[in-house]
This record gives C-alpha cells, sequence and structure tokens, in this order.
C-alpha cells in the first residue's frame, strides 16, 4: 500500500476559507493525503488567500518566497513538494500568481476547489494547472462529506456554509468579482450537514455565507426560505445546543430573523451587523444601500426581539471623500449602538472595484490617526462590556483544554472566551459559570451549581452597555 501523502493548508481572511479548507482537506482525504502541520514535510502546500485588503494579498507573495526555499530543500532530499494557490487571490489574480512566482503548479478558485484531484494529476504530469472560471456546476454537490474521525477531531464548533457570493456591489469590495453571484444552499442539504455533525459531536453551527442573511435556499415545500425560517429548522435537530451566523447585510434583516431570535433559545443573541460608517454621504458612496437611519432601526427590532441581544460590526476609516466631519458621525453610531465587540479596518483600495476610481482624500497618518480613536472607543466598550460579566453567571459551552493546565475554556452567547478549573469530560456542555475576573479579553470564573432538576437555559442575560 502506498502511504499517505502529506497535505498542509494555510488559510487566511474570513470564516469561508476556514469552512473551504477544511472542504480541501475532505476532497483530497479521497486521493490519500492526510493533513500535516508542517509545510516544510508537505508534499501539497495550499495557500488559501484573501484579498479583501492589500495587506492580505500581499502576504501570499512573501510566504510562497518562504515555500520557494522550502521547495529547494525537498527536492535535495530527492522529494516532489508541490504548491497550490487556491481562494480570493488565485481568483482574482489568476495566471498572473504564476508569472510572478513561478513555484506555484495550481491556481484554483473559491468556487473550483471540488476539482482539485484533478488539477493536482495534470501539474504531476508536468506543466501548470490554472481554473478561475464559475464552472456551471455546483462544488457542494461534487464535494464528498467529511467522515466521521475528521469532525470529532475538527471540534465542537462547526461552520456551514448555506449562501456563497454577493450582488450588493459595495464600491469598496471585490467579494462580488472573487465569490460571484449571490447562490443559496438548498434547505435539505444544509439539513443533512448538520444533522451528520450533530451526530458526530458537534454542538454548535454557524452558518456562514458572504451576506448570510440574503440567504433563499429551496425549501422542501418548493418555495424560497429565508433565514430566519432555515434556523427555526435547524434548531429542531436533536443536540444541536447553539446557531449562530455569520455575515450579515442590514439591509437583508426580514421578519423570519427578527422572529428566529425571539422565539429559539438555541441562537445566540450576539449578531454580526457591519455598517462600514456613521455618515450618510459616505455610505452612499459606498454603495451601501442604507442609511445611518435603517441601521439603527434594524437594531431596534432586535433589541425589541430580545433584549439580551448583543451586537458587533466592521468599519472602515478613511474611504475617498471622509471628512473629519463623517468621521465624527463615525465615532458618534459607535457610542449610540454600544458594541460588545467590533473589527476596524484602513480604507484599502482594490483593482477593479469602483472606489479604486476615486481619489483619495484621506492622508495616511490621517487614517491611522482616526483608526486609533475608533480602535480606543471600541475597546472601551468591549471591556465594559466583558467587565460587566464580573459576578454575574453566564452559559459557557466548553471547547477544549486550556493552556494551563487544569483549566478548561468555552464560550458565552458572546463567543467570550471564559476559562475554569475543570474536568476536559466536560467539553461540548453548556454549564453555567460564575465569573470572578477579567484577564485581558478572556473572563475567568468557575462553575456554578445547577440543581439537578432544573434545565438549563441555553443563554443567560448579558451585561448591557450602551442601550
Ligand atoms: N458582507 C459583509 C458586509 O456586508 O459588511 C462584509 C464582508 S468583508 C469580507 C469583511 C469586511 O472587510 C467588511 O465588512 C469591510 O469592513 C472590510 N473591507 C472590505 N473591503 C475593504 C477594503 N477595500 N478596505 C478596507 N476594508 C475592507
Ligand atoms: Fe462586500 Fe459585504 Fe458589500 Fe457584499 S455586502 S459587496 S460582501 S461588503
Amino acid at each position: 500500500m502506498k502511504p499517505p501523502r502529506k497535505l498542509h493548508i494555510k488559510s487566511y481572511g474570513c470564516q469561508m476559507n476556514v469552512y473551504d479548507a477544511q472542504r480541501m482537506v475532505d476532497t483530497l482525504a479521497g486521493v490519500g493525503f492526510v493533513e500535516t502541520a508542517n509545510a516544510d514535510e508537505a508534499d501539497l502546500v495550499i495557500l488559501n488567500t484573501c484579498h479583501i485588503r492589500e495587506k492580505a494579498s500581499e502576504k501570499v507573495y512573501s510566504e510562497l518566497g518562504r515555500l520557494r526555499v522550502a521547495r529547494e530543500e525537498a527536492a535535495r532530499n530527492g522529494r516532489d513538494m508541490r504548491i497550490a494557490v487556491a481562494g480570493c487571490v488565485a481568483q482574482a489574480e489568476g495566471d498572473e500568481i504564476i508569472r510572478r512566482a513561478p513555484v506555484v503548479d495550481v491556481v484554483v478558485g473559491p468556487q473550483s476547489y471540488h476539482h482539485l484531484p484533478e488539477l493536482l494529476a495534470r501539474a504531476e504530469r508536468g506543466g501548470k494547472a490554472i481554473e478561475t472560471e464559475f464552472p456551471a456546476e455546483d462544488k457542494f454537490t461534487f464535494l464528498p462529506q467529511p467522515k466521521s474521525d475528521a469532525i470529532r477531531g475538527r471540534g465542537i464548533s462547526a461552520f456551514v456554509t448555506v449562501q456563497e457570493g454577493c450582488d450588493k456591489f459595495c464600491t469598496f469590495c471585490v467579494v462580488p468579482y472573487t465569490r460571484g453571484a449571490e447562490v443559496s444552499r438548498p434547505v435539505e442539504k444544509i439539513v443533512e450537514d448538520v444533522k451528520r455533525l450533530a451526530e458526530n459531536g458537534v454542538r454548535e453551527i454557524t452558518l456562514i455565507g458572504q451576506n448570510v442573511n440574503a440567504y433563499h435556499g429551496a425549501g422542501p415545500d418548493g418555495r424560497a426560505w429565508p433565514l430566519g425560517k432555515l434556523l427555526h429548522r435547524l434548531a429542531a435537530i436533536p443536540d444541536v445546543a447553539r446557531l449562530r451566523y455569520s455575515t450579515s447585510h442590514p439591509r437583508d434583516v426580514e421578519g423570519s430573523l427578527i422572529e428566529a431570535h425571539r422565539d429559539l433559545p438555541a441562537l445566540m443573541p450576539f449578531v454580526h451587523l457591519p455598517v462600514q460608517s456613521g455618515s450618510d454621504r459616505i455610505l452612499s458612496a459606498m454603495n451601501r444601500k442604507h442609511t445611518v437611519r435603517d441601521y439603527r432601526d434594524v437594531i431596534d427590532r432586535f433589541r425589541h426581539a430580545r433584549q439580551d441581544i448583543a451586537f458587533s460590526s466592521d468599519f472602515i476609516v478613511g474611504f475617498p471623500g471622509e471628512t473629519e466631519q463623517d468621521f465624527s458621525a463615525t465615532l458618534a453610531l459607535v457610542t449610540q449602538i454600544g458594541y460588545a465587540a467590533a473589527y476596524s479596518f484602513k480604507y484599502s483600495p482594490r483593482p477593479g472595484t469602483p472606489a479604486a476610481d476615486m481619489r483619495e482624500t484621506v492622508t495616511t497618518a490621517d487614517m491611522d490617526e482616526r483608526l486609533a480613536r475608533l480602535q480606543e472607543l471600541i475597546d472601551s466598550q468591549q471591556s465594559a462590556f466583558n467587565k460587566a460579566t464580573i459576578g454575574t453567571t453566564v452559559d459557557v459551552l466548553f471547547e477544549r483544554a486550556a493552556r494551563n493546565s487544569g483549566q478548561i475554556v468555552g464560550r458565552t452567547a458572546y463567543l467570550q472566551p471564559a476559562h475554569v478549573m475543570a474536568s476536559t469530560g466536560l467539553i461540548g456542555q453548556v454549564l453555567p459559570v460564575r465569573i470572578d475576573s477579567l484577564e485581558r479579553y478572556s473572563l475567568i470564573g468557575e462553575l456554578a451549581p445547577v440543581p439537578p432538576s432544573q434545565s438549563r437555559p441555553i443563554s443567560s442575560s448579558p451585561p448591557t452597555i450602551g442601550a
């Protein structure tokens, strides 16, 4: 029997790349590959790339420089190492990657990675293999199901892609070009995936999509189901303790999603709802298709349905034309909403997007200064949110052993890491934890007693701030 070949995948960027990387591992397992954490000993290295900002794209080329040396070393030891570039840089740059980095054997876009075995075989016959078309067939039909061992090895929390691509065309964003048009997977396929995950020990499912609440997959009744209805269906699957979804667009929040937050204890009361800017002028230049008022109304609808709900968001600073006044409006919006966490980025012009043709008006120094101010505000809100848990009891889904011996770590409903001294036998359970202190972003506590007759709700009341 031939020994298995070794595969190393390095993923950059979003949750969907993490999910895609796992599906590539499952696909290549079918042709004899096993995963290794060490790129230097791999027979195949895949860089699963992100094109969202320039920095993310450029990382790929520095990594390819390092891999060229590793490949030469492997060749000196009589071993072949193949190198593939997958993901959104592959989609955006195609054969330009091979021109800049001839060490690359395979370039494969995010809609074609089910073809990896044949692309690799083509590269092994000599030459390069490039596939960046959007194939007519749906890759999900061809991707093999992960084996039970693979699911168990990946832990108690899993991503499931339900929607891919985007039709929104925000002027700064490459996603509609790299991931293509919006497509939703059928309800029954998602139900099958989630059942299989739950049967193999997964307790928390995060539904992912570039624009996840634009979901409109075909239901078993032949109608298009919105995300809220899908969540209701998934909440009925035994052993699914927690459901989440990401990333939502403020414009696509419809009634069934709000109802799902009202009615489903398994749906975590923590919503990532990017707004990007607090200025209507900038939102319009970004083609976000919503105003600040619309955004605040959506937040109010969520809060009305579930009082313990908390939010995170994404912000871009220094978009072309952003004045100090526009930026102050962003700070004002953050102050009004009160976030539990948020990501903020300096605007990065991306080739091929409409904003790349706009005149950049914000100097690098101003962008740095605005980003620092925004991050300081967000950090203070996040600290206040975390501090408010001290002395309270919160439900934690335990995920793994912590680095400190004897401790295990899990997450609260709001994704805060929580550490307690307890047995690893509790991994996979949702248990109440009394929070005693904070260590940077982690909560430290101890298991709280559960009266034997009392069943715990999945989530507990959060600290509320800024409401
Ligand atoms: N679909 C989500 C939405 O509607 O907000 C976001 C998807 S994008 C992968 C994640 C985040 O990257 C965006 O919310 C935005 O803040 C940031 N981003 C996207 N393009 C960017 C750019 N050109 N420069 C800086 N940040 C960018
Ligand atoms: Fe990009 Fe999100 Fe806008 Fe779509 S909605 S173009 S993914 S930022």
